[in-house]
């Protein structure tokens, strides 16, 4: 998949500020944060443009956003853009790495009556793999 493919499924228009963000997040398999989004992009687009193009990718779910705390909110490419799920996230205490667990099955969560669903948001803290191994050495 391309970012191309991506604009052309959604009826997006070109530009190079949307194939840059999404090429940068389509190279990686964590979420990143706006900052390293930005950094990454190999050319320095004004705030606005790259705000707008950031925002566009976002309403149209190309993109979702991952909250972690008040200070560290990150951001992953949808790679199933037909077959939308929910699906959680893990963030490792140790080295930060937000990904999601799109290939976990979710559980259903039933809830009681009277209450309606909008978003199911769930977080799993821990220890990565990478991070997991490094303890074991020591
Ligand atoms: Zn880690
Ligand atoms: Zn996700």
């Amino acid at each position: 998949m391309k970012a191309i493919d991506v604009l052309n499924i959604h009826n997006l228009k070109r530009t190079s500020c949307r194939e840059g963000i999404i090429d940068i997040m389509l190279s990686t398999n964590q979420a990143l944060s706006e900052n390293d989004i930005r950094n990454q992009l190999s050319y320095n687009f004004d705030r606005t443009t790259f705000y707008r193009s950031f925002k566009t990718l976002e309403e149209h779910k190309i993109i979702h956003k991952i909250i972690i705390d008040n200070q560290i909110i990150k951001y992953a490419i949808d790679k199933s853009i037909t077959d939308k799920k929910g699906h959680a996230h893990f963030f490792c205490n140790h080295c930060h790495i937000v990904k999601c667990l799109d290939s976990v099955p979710m559980q259903e969560i039933q809830l009681p009556d009277g209450y309606a669903e909008d978003e199911i948001d769930i977080l799993i803290k821990g220890t990565c793999p990478t991070c997991k191994k490094k303890y074991c050495n020591h």
